[in-house]
């Protein structure tokens, strides 16, 4: 299994706290409880790193982290579940939707949703912002060893309403992580001179 460095570099409550650099940037957004620090840490080998995005303060923020030399992950704060209150949850949704919508470095959307519910309303909703955006969208089916032999076709017929094929991913076994992490490391590199990323095609030319 490739070894690639990663580490914890900042927390953004707003789009203008963001970090100023060339480096494409792949966001990560999913339920809270969907398995989303166990798969950051699964992906980086970096036991704890994701738990940083979960220290007070930083539950709220968009949470960066370098990957390799020209790529990062950003945690958005998770959607969708009870322990947010209305009030946080109304502060949260224009910064992300900020970020999604104007963030320049930002190439693909990486949705975590659980093998066994497939996709709800939220996520098809994130997947149709991200698609009208022209960004790219990957989708990874988390806990996949939580589903037995016999629920996998039923499972995966459930994640045909977003469109993409999931990548069935264990955190715990460790399914479907190299392929993600590939998967990422494919993705087009470098700004353009707008300071856009580069919208999204099969990466053939070198840089
Ligand atoms: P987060 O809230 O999305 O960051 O979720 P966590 O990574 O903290 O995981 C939530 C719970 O699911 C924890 O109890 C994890 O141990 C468990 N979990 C996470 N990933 C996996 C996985 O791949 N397989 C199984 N069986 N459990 C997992």
């Amino acid at each position: 299994m490739m070894r690639i460095e990663a580490q914890f570099v900042a927390s953004a409550a707003s789009l203008d706290q963001c970090p100023q650099w060339d480096r494409i940037e792949v966001a990560i957004a999913g339920r809270s409880n969907v398995g989303k620090s166990s798969l950051i840490n699964a992906l980086t080998r970096v036991k704890g790193l994701a738990r940083t995005s979960k220290t007070p303060g930083r539950t709220r923020a968009l949470n960066f982290f370098a990957l390799g030399s020209d790529l990062a992950l950003v945690d958005l704060p998770g959607y969708g579940y009870a322990k947010m209150s209305h009030t946080e949850a109304a502060r949260i949704a224009p910064m992300m939707s900020q970020y999604l919508e104007r963030r320049s470095n930002l190439a693909a959307v990486l949705i975590l949703i659980d093998a066994r519910r497939g996709p709800e309303q939220e996520e098809l909703s994130l997947a149709g912002t991200i698609r009208s955006r022209g960004l790219e969208l990957i989708v990874a089916a988390t806990k996949s060893d939580k589903l037995k032999n016999s629920e996998r076709a039923a499972a995966a017929k459930r994640f045909t309403a977003i469109g993409v094929q999931p990548i069935w991913c264990s955190a715990t076994e460790g399914a479907g992580i190299e392929e993600l992490l590939r998967r990422l490391l494919r993705l087009p590199r470098g700004l353009t001179e707008s300071g856009t990323a580069q919208p999204h095609r099969a990466a053939t030319a070198p840089r």
